[in-house]
C-alpha cells in the first residue's frame, strides 16, 4: 500500500494491511476495552472515613461481607467510559441516515436551557406550588402540540412512540367500552412499524393486515373492505414508511368514522410535515408525537424518549392522568382520577410522575428556537434533503417508487444488485467501513432489500454530496460485480461481520487482553 504525504493510504480498492499483534492488545486508537469488573485492581479513587454508625442504629442489617465493587482510580474510571463513548457511533460524530428513526442533530442549545438548575434539579415530588415554571413549560408544549396538530388535547406522560401507540390504544378501548361496545379488531397496513401491531396486540386486539399498493401507498378499497361493526381503529403512519404521503387518508378517515371506529395515526414521520398539515384536519383520532425524532431531542442511549399523544374531541375525555389545569392559584396536576374536572374520563396512567420533563425543555427549546415558520422551514429542508438523495442515487441504486418525489425519506431496493452477489446487507456494511453508519435495511417489508434512507434537514449540502458520492461509488462497484469491499464487510471497524442474532442474544463482553499476565505467563 502507497501513503501519501500526509501518511494516509492512497488509491482505493487496494488490499488492506495483515493485522499486526499489539503488544498491549490495542490497536493505535482502537483500545479493547473490557468490563470495569475486569479491570479493578483494589485501588479506590476517592478517600471515605470510616463508618461511624453502630450496628443497632441499621438494626442488625450491616453488611458482613465486602460488596465486590470494582476498585479502580477516577482517571481510569473516566478513560472506562471515554473509551466506551468513542465506540459509539453518534450523530455528533457523522451522517445517521437511519430511516423511520430520524436522526437529526440535538441543538446544544437544548442542552443549555435542560441544564438550568431551575429545570435540571426539579424533582417529579416537589410542591407545586414551587414548580409553576416547569408546569408552564409543559402547558407551552401542549400548546404547541395541540397548535401544531389541531387537536384539541394531549396527552403528555407516554415516554416513546411505542408508550403513545399503548396510550392511543387504551384511551381508544375505553372510549368504546363507554359505548358499550366491544371490537377486537385493529387494521394494521403491512408497511407498518413493527411496534403497531405489536401495541395492538399488547393492548389485547387482534391485528389485521391491510396490503399495499404497487405505488408504495395503503389499499384504500381493501382497506374500506376490511370495516365491520369488530373493528376498534386503524393505525395508518402519515406520511407512510415508504416515505410517501397516504393521499387518499381523508377518504380513509372518513370511512373509518362511518364504520364507527377510530383513527390512530402513527405520527413517527410528523418532521416531514409539522408546520405544513394538521393531522387533526385530516380526520386523526390519536398521534403520537416522537419529541425524539421531529423535535430534535437525544435518542436512546442519548437520553430518554418522549411520545406526547395528541387526541381529538371523541377520544379526549380519555386521556390519562395526570392532567394539567389551570386553576386559581396557577397550574395544577391532577394525579388522582377522583378529582378529575367535569367530563373527563381518565382511562388510567401511563407511568410514575409527569413524562420526561428534560425532554419537554428541549423540545420546547426547539419551538421557541425556531418558531412556527422555522418548524415547517424543518420539515420542507428534510423533504428536499431526501428528495436529493433520491435524484441523486436513483439511476445507479433502485427506487421502487422514484417515479415521483418522497417526503422525508428515500427508499430503495435491492433489484439493482441482482446477480452480483452483494445483498442488501453487504452494501450496508460496506458503509461502515467508509465511517457512515448503515441505513434502515430491510424495512418496510413490502419492498424486496429495502435501503430505507433519511438524512433530514440538519445535513448540509456539502455532507449530502459526500455521502451520495460514497454511495454512488459503492453501488457502480458492486453492479460492475467488483465485490471485495463487500465480501466479509466491515473490514476496517472495530469488530469484523458478527452474527447479529447471537451478538444480540448472546453477548461476549468479556475480553481483556492483560499484557502483564501475558508476560509473566
Ligand atoms: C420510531 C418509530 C416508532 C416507535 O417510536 P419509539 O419512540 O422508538 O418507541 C413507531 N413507528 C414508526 C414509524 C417509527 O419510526
Amino acid at each position: 500500500m502507497s501513503m501519501n504525504n500526509q501518511g494516509r493510504p492512497s488509491g482505493s480498492g487496494e488490499a488492506f494491511p495483515a493485522s499486526i499483534a499489539t503488544i498491549s492488545g490495542d490497536r493505535g486508537l482502537d483500545h479493547e476495552e473490557g468490563l470495569i469488573f475486569e479491570l479493578g485492581h483494589g485501588a479506590t479513587g476517592v478517600d471515605l472515613p470510616d463508618v461511624q454508625i453502630s450496628d443497632a442504629r441499621l438494626g442488625g442489617a450491616r453488611r458482613k461481607d465486602a460488596i465486590g465493587l470494582p476498585g479502580l482510580s477516577e482517571p481510569e474510571v473516566i478513560r472506562h467510559y471515554v473509551r466506551l463513548s468513542r465506540k459509539n457511533y453518534a450523530i455528533d460524530s457523522g451522517l445517521y441516515p437511519l430511516g423511520s428513526c430520524t436522526m437529526k442533530h440535538n441543538p446544544r442549545l437544548n442542552e443549555k436551557i435542560a441544564r438550568l438548575p431551575g429545570f435540571g434539579d426539579l424533582h417529579p415530588l416537589a410542591p407545586q406550588s414551587t414548580t409553576q415554571g416547569a408546569l408552564q413549560v409543559i402547558s407551552q408544549l401542549m400548546n404547541w402540540l395541540t397548535t401544531l396538530t389541531g387537536m384539541p388535547a394531549v396527552a403528555m406522560s407516554p415516554k416513546a412512540g411505542a408508550h403513545g401507540e399503548l396510550c392511543g390504544l387504551l384511551a381508544i378501548r375505553a372510549a368504546i367500552a363507554a359505548r358499550g361496545e366491544t371490537r377486537p379488531r385493529i387494521l394494521v397496513p403491512e408497511s407498518a412499524h413493527g411496534t403497531n401491531p405489536a401495541t395492538a396486540a399488547f393492548a389485547g386486539f387482534t391485528v389485521d393486515e391491510v396490503p399495499a399498493k404497487p405505488n408504495g401507498r395503503v389499499d384504500a378499497e381493501a382497506l374500506k373492505a376490511k370495516l365491520g361493526p369488530d373493528v376498534a381503529a386503524i393505525m395508518l403512519t402519515n406520511p407512510n414508511t415508504c416515505g410517501l404521503f397516504e393521499g387518499e387518508i381523508v377518504d380513509i378517515a372518513k370511512a373509518v368514522h362511518e364504520a364507527g371506529a377510530y383513527f390512530y395515526c402513527d405520527g413517527a414521520n410528523f418532521n416531514a410535515i409539522a408546520g405544513k398539515v394538521r393531522p387533526g384536519d385530516l380526520g386523526i383520532d390519536a398521534m403520537h408525537i416522537n419529541l425524539h425524532k421531529t423535535f430534535s431531542t437525544p435518542h436512546g442511549g442519548g437520553g430518554p424518549g418522549s411520545g406526547p399523544v395528541v387526541l381529538s374531541e371523541r377520544l379526549a375525555a380519555y386521556a390519562p392522568i395526570p392532567l394539567l389545569v389551570a386553576g386559581e392559584n396557577g397550574l395544577r396536576l391532577i394525579e388522582d382520577a377522583a378529582d378529575a374536572p367535569y367530563g373527563a374520563k381518565p382511562f388510567g396512567r401511563m407511568c410514575a410522575f409527569h413524562g420526561q420533563m428534560g425532554m419537554f425543555t428541549r423540545a420546547l427549546t426547539y419551538m421557541l428556537s425556531h418558531g412556527r415558520d422555522g418548524v415547517r422551514q424543518a420539515s420542507e429542508d428534510a423533504v428536499l434533503s431526501a428528495n436529493y438523495i433520491l435524484a441523486s442515487l436513483k439511476d445507479v441504486m433502485s427506487a421502487p417508487f422514484g417515479d415521483g418525489p418522497c417526503m422525508h425519506e428515500a427508499l430503495f431496493d435491492d433489484s439493482f444488485l441482482e446477480g452480483t452477489g452483494v445483498t442488501t446487507l453487504d452494501f450496508a456494511k460496506a458503509m461502515i467501513d467508509e465511517g457512515y453508519h448503515p441505513m434502515t435495511m430491510y424495512f418496510p417489508l413490502v419492498v424486496h432489500g429495502a435501503m430505507l434512507i433519511e438524512p433530514t434537514e440538519s445535513e448540509s449540502k456539502y455532507s449530502l454530496d459526500r455521502f451520495i458520492h460514497v454511495l454512488h461509488t459503492l453501488a457502480t462497484e458492486a453492479r460492475a460485480k467488483q465485490t471485495a469491499r463487500f465480501a466479509g464487510a466491515p473490514h476496517l471497524a472495530p469488530r469484523r461481520r458478527l452474527d447479529e442474532t447471537a451478538a444480540a442474544r448472546k453477548p461476549v463482553l468479556r475480553w481483556r487482553p492483560n499484557p502483564l499476565k501475558a508476560a509473566a505467563e
